[in-house]
């Protein structure tokens, strides 16, 4: 039988030994064997570091154009993976999720790059925090890449997505990864792998892939190296407390089982118990079940259990299970035998706390597929346990399959009680009414999970669900679920690079972050900076501008041109008696008059004002008061051209601080300019 192979150190290899056979999951037909028997881990590793000088010279928009590329390769290739994620049970809608999920990773945490970071190497996580009386001595906090591996032990459920979720964070942080996928659904892990070598878009050694065991790999990791696991809880913990992770301090990340709730809320009407049994219904069939986030508690209040559940059970009735190249079947089988087996198990063991409503392996079921028996066919099961505080099991027992319990409760405390004793979950979903107030449960459930939903009529329409881990969020939770947190927009980035304050002064502090920090030298031209393009402008270049005199006449002006009259601007008796003693400019008024005072009119490679951040009004400016500014180039960053007839161009930040008449700073913020650059 074929042997599936691993790429290690820029080849394709074979383990020897016969391995484990991978099975079609809807015929039972063997496929694979995996096996990486007396392949080279430490080569594996050295061709991984290699690959990791490229990844970490390269720049953060690099690192994403070089991902968004990754994604539009794989995207064109697509129905090569639908058709080998057949074999693992997955309908096409199943494969969408795995497989374009993927890649919707990728694109997103490309875009999210290129737009919150700057086109750096190093990534600046905060502001200058000033610790010295003369401001000579502050600090900031900066992440680099880890000069080391991210190694990858994905799940069976998701080859595509687990993988690609993990595996963009990493190369984005300038780390390369060591992929190495759950057995079964190995070859569309693989496939993927295999595509995006043949690509040429990733720096050799960037990506490699192990199928089968790691052999002594983790023994060979070091203190720079990461390891992220998703699967069985079991596992996950024994990988913990591997002896070499413990000694070099290696970051393990976990997700693995994790026993979801949804909850109806008390209160909740027609709506809302809709709305509650579709969530249930669709994470229940999608992917058979098979999903780390799936609902397996379903919790409502006990006088509407009966609804529910009816209304539950005419739904699950029209469920067609078998195989997905049929038409009008809605739900595959589970990946594999050894799936089957677990989760008849776990029914069992929950079923001696819980009644089956429907479904279980015991009672004869409907499959549509040539040969049922050769499949890992498993049906719809519902079951209800009505006395969830005394069956422990309930809460602690994962089905990985279409298996989800009804839990009736009587009262919030009991609810948040019931829920806790799953010992932490990835998310839960809440569904109310519209106009409902659940911020007290929200408060109450907030420290079990990674993740709430909160699903009403409104949301609903637009709500990506309950099971959806959205790179933007994070995915993770803590305690039974693993206490890890994968994606989370640029916080998985950070969990790829090292943190580390930087104590130092102004000057060596904009040396070291390539921006400009208050106190550093400045540059003085006689040109304007706004006459400069781009390429011309140096950090530090500061314009020290004329003064302006601020004269009631400003005041009055300022409030009739923008309608704003507020008292402590035009009214000289209120405003005496407030807080400032006497009439003061208009905040707006200074940000305005400022940029009279600092841009240079005519026209010149500034194309447009982008933006304000970080605005501070720090004292008033009063009528017969003079404000001067101090106008800095803080930081650059280059726009990437996406067609060539586009202006090359780039984002100026500058550092703005104005100041009266006794040197004390009045307001200060940061503005953005569009400047035109000259290549
Ligand atoms: P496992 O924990 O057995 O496997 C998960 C991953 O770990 C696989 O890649 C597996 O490889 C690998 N692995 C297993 N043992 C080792 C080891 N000693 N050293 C290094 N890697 C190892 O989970 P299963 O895939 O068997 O699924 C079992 C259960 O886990 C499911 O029924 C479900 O309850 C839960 N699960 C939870 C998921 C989640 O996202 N939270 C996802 C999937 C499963 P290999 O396949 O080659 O053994």
């Amino acid at each position: 039988m074929e042997k599936l192979q691993s790429y290690m150190s820029g080849e394709w290899q074979a383990g020897a030994g016969a391995g484990r056979p991978v099975r079609h999951a809807v015929t039972g037909e063997s496929l694979y064997e995996v096996t990486s028997e007396g392949l080279d881990m430490a080569a594996m590793l050295d061709f991984a570091r290699q690959g990791g000088k490229t990844l970490a010279a390269m720049s953060f928009h690099q690192r994403a154009l070089m991902l968004k590329n990754l994604a539009s390769h794989l995207a064109s290739q697509k129905e090569d993976f639908y058709a080998l994620s057949t074999a693992t049970g997955a309908t096409r809608k199943d494969g969408w999720i795995d497989i374009e999920g993927g890649f919707a990773t990728l694109f997103t945490y490309s875009s999210l790059v290129r737009r919150e970071l700057s086109d750096e190497r190093i990534l600046i996580e905060d502001d200058w925090t000033p610790l010295s009386r003369k401001g000579g001595f502050g600090a900031r906090h900066i992440l680099t890449p880890k000069p080391g591996v991210a190694v990858h032990i994905n799940a069976f459920n998701f080859p595509v997505w687990g993988m690609l979720e993990k595996l963009a964070p990493t190369l984005l942080a300038g780390m390369p990864a060591i992929i190495k996928p759950a057995t079964d659904g190995a070859q569309l892990a693989q496939a993927v792998v295999k595509s995006a070598v043949e690509s040429g878009i990733l720096p050799a050694g960037a990506l490699q892939i192990i199928c089968g065991g790691v052999n002594n790999l983790l023994d060979l990791l070091g203190p720079q190296d990461v390891v992220t696991f998703t699967g069985s809880a079991q596992t996950g913990q024994t990988l913990r407390a591997h002896p070499n992770f413990n000694r070099q301090s290696i970051p393990f990340t976990m997700e693995a089982d994790s026993v979801n709730s949804a909850i109806l809320a008390e209160g909740a009407g027609e709506d809302a118990i809709k709305l509650f049994v579709r969530e249930v219904m669709r994470e229940m069939t999608t992917k058979a079940g098979q999903k780390c986030t799936a609902i397996r508690r379903a919790f409502m209040p006990r006088d509407l259990l009966p609804r529910v559940k009816d209304a539950l059970l005419a739904r699950l009735g029209k469920v067609v299970l078998g195989d997905p190249a049929k038409e009008g079947v809605t739900m595959g089988p589970l990946a594999s035998q050894r799936q089957l087996k677990d989760v008849s198990e776990r029914v069992e063991q929950l079923s001696a706390q819980a009644e089956i409503l429907c479904g279980g392996h015991l009672a004869p079921f409907e499959v549509q597929a040539d040969e049922p028996e050769k499949g890992a066919f498993y049906p719809p099961t519902l079951l209800l346990c009505n006395q969830p505080k005394e069956s422990p099991a309930v809460h602690t027992t994962e089905a990985f399959g279409p298996v989800c319990t009804l839990l009736p409760y009587d009262s919030e405390d009991e609810l948040v009680e019931l829920v806790a004793l799953g010992e932490g979950s990835l998310v839960a979903s809440v569904v109310f009414e519209a106009g409902q107030d659940v911020s007290e449960l929200v408060g109450r459930l907030g420290p079990w999970h990674g993740r709430l939903h909160l699903l009403d009529p409104i949301s609903a329409e637009e709500s990506t669900g309950h099971g959806s881990p959205l790179p933007h969020l994070v995915h993770g939770g803590p305690g039974r679920a693993g206490g890890g947190q994968e994606l989370g927009g640029l916080r998985a980035v950070k969990h790829y690079m090292q943190r580390t304050a930087i104590q130092a002064s102004p000057g060596a502090m904009s040396q070291v972050t390539h921006s400009w920090n208050t106190g550093a030298p400045v540059i003085t031209d006689r040109v304007h900076p706004f006459r400069k393009y781009f390429d011309e402008l140096a950090i530090g270049e500061q314009l020290k501008t004329a003064r302006r005199t601020v004269t009631e006449a400003d005041l009055v002006n300022f409030g009739c041109l923008s309608g704003d009259h507020f008292y402590a601007h035009m009214d000289k008796i209120a405003a005496a008696e407030s807080l400032f003693g006497e009439r003061v400019a208009h905040g707006y008024f200074v940000v305005s008059a400022a940029a009279g005072l600092f841009v240079d009119a005519a026209p010149g490679p500034v194309i447009a004002n982008y933006g304000m951040e970080g605005l501070r009004f720090i004292e008033p400016v009063k009528i017969g008061d003079t404000i001067q500014v101090e106008f800095t180039c803080k930081q650059k960053t280059r726009k990437p051209q996406r067609n060539p007839e586009d202006l090359p161009q780039g984002v100026v930040v500058w550092d703005i601080k104005v100041k009266n008449q006794r040197d004390e700073l009045v307001a200060s913020y940061d503005i953005l300019t569009l400047v035109q650059a000259k290549d």
